[in-house]
């Protein structure tokens, strides 16, 4: 789960590091007042949309103006002016994909004046298990680009989870960074805080770009990403509630409320299968016959009629849909609950593309018989590579 930036601001605030006095503003009658509660001379505007690279983004819509997401002012009635212009506008960046993302909410911040621009973030490293800090000097660009053309400017340094953070570590990034003097105890001291923050809160990913030096020589983070392990959440009710539900897909909301193990993607192919190793291979074998899956559906053992139902309806609700393969292997699914949940949600919804089954296992004669007396459209496969090969051939005419 991702929250906003002046969400993940206040919490770092709350550690104590070092970030801008900000003010967020959902309506655009309230940037004025806000704006004015900070002294100046420099004003930071920022679109809040959970991705990246706003800076560098565009707008849709002309009356935006020519400038990104992030925009600086001089006044308070600057400020105000820029606010306005991006409420209720669609930015697009690199992130957030062609249809771009609707800013609902904006960030006026008191700016800073900046010496240097750093890169920051804490993540966890599969590779070792464990938290890593990874730094560069190159921050406040893109770092996919730094990590693509000059690899070596990116550092990182992992942490033993027995001993945690300790202030060698902080030295060394802080030596990595080309910092001196008062910022090495600066250093030190913020990434203890983040670190804390990071673990207490269970986050997956802390992004901090740029971690700027100030024009009178202090570390300050300008930016900040979070993002928190979803299967913690219930461990932290003061994250759930910054929860967003406007900036994540309709389709993977819909399917958390029914605890459904789902993830859109950008193929045509819907799918729907039981067991997370067997999904991974239908989407496999889908690629292997020369079509791209629409989603990871793992609908998992206990599954009822109802959330059957539900699963399918989100499949079939993706415009981009143009065949559905159910690929079930009935261990503990029952293929009779399958077939039940898939017949009630084509009653439902309807069926306006081809819809291939493939049953084996607990009930397979009993889910058949459901599936065959339904009166539905279904072309029926034996097996796993059958039924790529059918839906792709039916999705490819
Ligand atoms: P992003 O483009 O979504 O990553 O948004 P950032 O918050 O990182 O802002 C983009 C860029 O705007 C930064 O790299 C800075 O160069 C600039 N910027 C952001 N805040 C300030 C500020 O307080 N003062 C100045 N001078 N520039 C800022
Ligand atoms: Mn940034």
């Amino acid at each position: 789960m991702n929250i906003h930036e002046y969400q993940a601001k206040a919490l770092l605030r709350s550690y104590g590091a070092p970030v801008s006095d900000g003010r967020v503003v959902l309506r655009a009658e309230e940037a004025k007042t806000a704006a004015g509660e900070m002294d100046g001379p420099l004003w930071v505007v920022k679109a809040q949309i959970h991705a990246g690279g706003r800076g560098k983004g565009s707008f849709k819509e002309a009356d935006a103006g020519e400038k990104g997401g992030v925009r600086l002012a001089k006044s308070v009635e600057e400020a105000a002016e820029e606010a306005k212009k991006m409420l209720g506008r669609t930015l697009v960046t690199h992130q957030t994909g062609p249809a771009g993302k609707t800013v609902n909410r904006i960030y006026i911040e008191d700016g800073s004046g900046i010496e240097t621009e750093l890169y920051l973030a804490l993540l966890v490293d599969r590779g070792t298990s464990r938290i890593s800090f990874v730094c560069s000097t190159e921050g406040g660009m893109d770092i996919e680009e730094v990590a693509a053309s000059t690899p070596e400017k990116i550092l990182s340094f992992a942490v033993d989870p027995v001993t945690g953070y300790q202030p060698y570590h902080g030295r060394r990034i802080a030596f990595a960074l080309g910092l001196s003097g008062a910022q090495v105890k600066q250093c030190v001291k913020l990434m203890g805080q983040l670190y804390q923050c990071f673990v207490e809160k269970d986050m997956e990913m802390l992004e901090i770009n740029p971690l700027i030096v100030t024009d009178s020589g202090d570390l300050k983070c300008l930016d900040a990403k979070m993002g928190f392990d979803g299967n913690a959440i219930y461990r932290h009710p003061d994250i759930a509630e910054l929860r967003d539900e406007t900036e994540e897909d309709p389709k993977e909301l819909a399917a958390s409320k029914y605890d459904l193990n789902y993830i859109a993607l950008d193929g045509e192919i819907g799918c729907m299968v039981n067991g997370a190793g067997l999904a991974m291979a239908t989407m496999d074998i889908i690629k292997l016959y020369g079509s791209e899956p629409a989603n990871f559906l793992d609908v998992g053992g206990g599954a009822t009629k109802e959330k059957v139902t539900e699963a399918f309806k989100i499949i079939t609700s993706d415009p981009q849909v143009k065949g559905i393969l159910v690929n079930i292997f009935g261990g503990i699914m029952r293929c009779d609950v399958i077939a039940e949940g898939v017949v009630a949600a084509v009653k439902e919804v309807g069926l306006q593309v081809p819809l291939v089954v493939r049953l084996e296992g607990t009930n397979v004669e009993k889910g058949k018989e459901i599936i065959n007396s339904s009166g539905l459209n279904v072309i029926a496969a034996e097996n796993l590579r059958d039924g790529a090969e059918k839906i792709v051939a039916a999705v490819k005419g």
